[in-house]
Formats: C-alpha cells, sequence, structure tokens
C-alpha cells in the first residue's frame, strides 16, 4: 500500500524533509503532499535583505525550488496558497483551507512533518496595520517594502526597531537605498547576541556608516498622519519615519501544534528526539524553527531558529522518513552577520550564557588584525574567548571586525564541537599568508591570551 507523508511549511525544513525522503523512496512507495500557505516554497528568507538592499537584483533568486521542481522532479505534490488549520492526530488527517477558492478539505497521512517556522513577535502597538510599516520574514514583506520605498511620495527617512541581525541586516539593506536610518533598541545596544563590550564594537561601526543608533528607548506605539507612518513613538519621544521595518525577533510558530497537543519543550518550541520525531505522536516528525535543540555546551534545550539548522533538522527527518537513519547532533550557537563592510561572529556560550549555566571561566580579548600589519588593507579585529576555569575548554567566541573576520568563527566553531581546550587550540595548524592572517592568526593569538588568564587564575 502506498503510504502518505504529509508536510506541513514548505520552506527550508519542510521541503529538505520532502526530497530527502523521496531521493530514499519512490512514488509508488510514498506519495508526498506538501501544504505551503504562501506563494513560494523553499526561498531564501536569509537573503532578503540583500534583495531589498539591491544587491540581489531579482526576488525569485531568492527561491531555490518552486512547485513546478518539485512535481517534475521529484514527484512532491506542493499545494502553494493552502493553510493547515487543524491537525486530528486520532483520525491521522490535517484540515487545510485553501486561501485562493476558499473551501478547507481533509487529508489522511501516515507520516505527518510539522515544519511551520517561527512567527515574528508584534507587540500590540504593531498590529495596526499602518501603511508604511513592514515585517520582514517572507518574499511578500520584501515585495511589499521595495514597492513602498519605489512608490510616490517616497519615504525620506527609516526607522528600524529592534537591533538583531535581521534589524542590523535591514538597517544597512535601507541605507542602500540613500535614506537615513535610525535603529531603535531597547537593550543598551543592539546585537545583544555578543557580549556588550564586542555589542560595541559593532554600534560604534554602525554609527560611522550613517546608522543612527537609538538604544534603550522602548517603543510605545505609532504616529500615522494622512493614512501613512509618520513617526515612532519612544518614551523619550517621537522619531520621524516614513518607512518602518520592524526587527522584533521570532517565536516558535506552535499553534497548530499546540492544538493537537504535541508537547513542547521549556524553551516553548516543539520537543523532539535526535530524529526528529516528536515524542509520544506516532508517525509525527518537526523540524526547522518551530522545534527547540539541544545546545551542546550548556547541555540546555534552546529555540535558536536559524536556516542552518532547519535545513539539517528537515534532511534528518526525511532520512528517517525514507527508512534510513540520521540523528541531529544538536546546535552551538554558531552564527555570523555583516554591518556594511563590518563582520560579526559567535558561537557557543555569551557570558551571561555561562554564568547562567554555572560554568566558572576566564575571558579574553584579542586585538589584532585580518592580515599581516603591513599588508594593504590591514584592518583591526578583535576575538573574545571564554574559557572554563580551570580546565581551560573552550565555552564561547566572538569576533568583529573587517573582511575574513566573520568566517574565521568557523575554526573557533569546530574547536568548540571538539570540546578542545585553549591550550590545545594554541598549536593548531591554521593558515597563514600575510594577505590572509598575521603570522600568529588573531585566533591564536586570543587562545595564547586565554592560556595566560587561566594560569593567573583571573577573569
Ligand atoms: C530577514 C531574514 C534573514 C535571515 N538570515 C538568516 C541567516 O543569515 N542565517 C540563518 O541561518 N538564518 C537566517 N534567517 C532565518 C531562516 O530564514 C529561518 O531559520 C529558516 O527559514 C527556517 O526555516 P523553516 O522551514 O523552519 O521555517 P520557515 O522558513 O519560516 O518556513 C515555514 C513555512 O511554513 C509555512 N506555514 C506556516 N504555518 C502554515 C500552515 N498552517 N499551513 C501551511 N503553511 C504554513 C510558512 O508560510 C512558511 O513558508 C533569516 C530570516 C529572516 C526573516
Amino acid at each position: 500500500m502506498v503510504e502518505r507523508m504529509v508536510v506541513v511549511g514548505g520552506d527550508a525544513a519542510g521541503m529538505s524533509a520532502a526530497s530527502q525522503a523521496r531521493r530514499l523512496r519512490d512514488r509508488d512507495d510514498l506519495e508526498i503532499v506538501a501544504f505551503e500557505r504562501g506563494h513560494f516554497t523553499s526561498y531564501s528568507a536569509c537573503g532578503i535583505p540583500y534583495w531589498v538592499s539591491g544587491l540581489v537584483p531579482e526576488r525569485d533568486q531568492l527561491v531555490a525550488r518552486d512547485p513546478a521542481t518539485f512535481r517534475d522532479k521529484f514527484d512532491i505534490d506542493v499545494r502553494l496558497r493552502h493553510e493547515v488549520t487543524a491537525i486530528d492526530l486520532d483520525r491521522r488527517e490535517v484540515v487545510a483551507r485553501d486561501l485562493e477558492r476558499g473551501g478547507e478539505a481533509r487529508t489522511g497521512f501516515d507520516t505527518l512533518v510539522y515544519a511551520t517556522g517561527a512567527t515574528p513577535i508584534q507587540p500590540e502597538w504593531a498590529r495596526g496595520g499602518v501603511a508604511g510599516v513592514f515585517g520582514m520574514q517572507t518574499l511578500d514583506d520584501g515585495t511589499a517594502l521595495l514597492d513602498w520605498l519605489e512608490r510616490e511620495p517616497r519615504p525620506r527617512r527609516a526607522v528600524v526597531v529592534g537591533g538583531g541581525y535581521i534589524g542590523v541586516e535591514m538597517a544597512e539593506a535601507l541605507l542602500h537605498h540613500g535614506l537615513p536610518v535610525d535603529l531603535v533598541e531597547q537593550a543598551d545596544q543592539p546585537m545583544s547576541t555578543v557580549d556588550p563590550d564586542m555589542g560595541e564594537l559593532v554600534a560604534e561601526a554602525m554609527r560611522g556608516t550613517g546608522i543612527g543608533i537609538r538604544a534603550g528607548l522602548t517603543v510605545t506605539g505609532l504616529d500615522e498622519r494622512d493614512g501613512r507612518i509618520a513617526a515612532v513613538v519612544t518614551d523619550e519621544g517621537p522619531i520621524p519615519a516614513d518607512v518602518v521595518v520592524l526587527g522584533l525577533g521570532v517565536r516558535p510558530n506552535v499553534a497548530l501544534a499546540t492544538a493537537a497537543g504535541l508537547p513542547l519543550g521549556p524553551s516553548g518550541a516543539i520537543r523532539v528526539d535526535r530524529r526528529m520525531r516528536v515524542p509520544g505522536a506516532d508517525g509525527v516528525w518537526a523540524a526547522g524553527d518551530c522545534v527547540e535543540s539541544l545546545h551542546r555546551v550548556s547541555g540546555m534545550p534552546m529555540h535558536i531558529p536559524l536556516g542552518t539548522h532547519a535545513n539539517k533538522q528537515g534532511r534528518v527527518a526525511g532520512i528517517n522518513i525514507g527508512g534510513g537513519y540520521a540523528t541531529f547532533p544538536g546546535v552551538i550557537g554558531t552564527a555570523v552577520t555583516k554591518v556594511c563592510d563590518l563582520e560579526v561572529g559567535r558561537t557557543g556560550l555569551r557570558e551571561r550564557d555561562a554564568t547562567a549555566a554555572g560554568f566558572e571561566f576566564v575571558t579574553v580579548l584579542a586585538e589584532s588584525t585580518n592580515r599581516a600589519g603591513y599588508y594593504p588593507g590591514a584592518r583591526p579585529m578583535t576575538v573574545k574567548l571564554i574559557a572554563e576555569r580551570p580546565s581551560g575548554r573552550l565555552l564561547g567566541a566572538q569576533i568583529v571586525g573587517w573582511s575574513e573576520a566573520a568566517k574565521r568563527i568557523d575554526a573557533l566553531a569546530v574547536a568548540l564541537w571538539n570540546n578542545m581546550t585553549v591550550d590545545e587550540m594554541t598549536a593548531l595548524d591554521l593558515g597563514y599568508a600575510p594577505p590572509y592572517a598575521p603570522v600568529w592568526d588573531p585566533v591564536l593569538i586570543a587562545a595564547r591570551k586565554a592560556v595566560d588568564a587561566l594560569s593567573h587564575g583571573g577573569r
């Protein structure tokens, strides 16, 4: 008998699972139906800031595979503009609404993959649908923003609310449109994904690009004039704006899962085992921004919504559904971004995470350069390491600097993944030539400093 796999959510996690399962089982054995409420499948939300900025000319360049490709090459029945409104675990059916034609239909499943992603956080003041205010999660959001930027009367001042990586990337994108940009952040500085000392380097560089950093302000409302956004209202007064982008973070999209009785973990995201099965729900799998992952350093389940995890988790689910064996071993919190030419990388725990996890640790900052000091284009690079005391095991690392800074975090991520100590790291055989590094790479300098700090017992 042909089994049916139903996928809810047609982006990174869902379609990775679907394509992987198809590679292992053909259509006579497994029918695959994917429901996606939006207009696209397998699109890169990560690329939206670079498309909005104009660096990537066409929206469709961000679509890795469209429904026709899934149908023709993978025998996957993608139902676009279909929103799943309920999951009935007893009858093993989903209810899906056709958003174009109306009407609902039930579809039975043997295997269900829940891959609904995350939902942008929208405080009360952001819910009024004021013209000129945009969330930034889907390609439709990007289209709407670009349309607004190009329509008369053209916006003259932009405000981004939220200083996480999406806010920072969108601030840069708006700068490319020639707009003065203010970035409003409730915390004392943007980029709280790194420690405050490293975040200050990012804030300083952002100011240098012309982005106005309005930190420590709480947004309380939006002012409109003639049906358009006129200002973002904060506890310290209004900030004029003709276009506003919101980047206030996301929550796991678990509404349907909760209604169906699927278990949530302590982070509020769906609990899964290492093969991406949902415990206690036979034949139900979940992956991507809607699930929590084991943090390999703190040992805690965490919700870290990133495309890199969604793709891997979807692949793991698909291999297992296809009859193979795969596990997702957890995450260590590696992430990179940039604002204009400044690059930022992080992995592992920040100081506050290490404290919360109960570690004793030392921290060091190493100031160096991305290339040999004499080589043209040499620019500053700061590496921060957090190492457990007294073992010396690396717990976390952050890098801020100019070219070649961000992806250096990968060497540190590999060290962290493999539980290396900073002492072992001092001997790492990293590449050296003047165009790429000083003879002592900034990573090695930082490791040596950490060894010194540990030997002095200091912090
Ligand atoms: C602007 C931006 C920049 C980013 N940059 C990066 C980056 O540089 N690096 C990185 O690792 N990550 C980045 N991310 C995060 C990354 O895009 C997400 O982690 C990734 O898309 C998650 O994939 P997913 O499949 O779990 O969820 P999603 O991509 O959110 O896909 C879920 C899909 O499910 C659909 N859906 C939801 N509910 C239903 C329903 N009831 N019925 C039918 N369909 C439904 C949604 O329409 C959506 O298409 C970025 C995100 C954004 C928004």
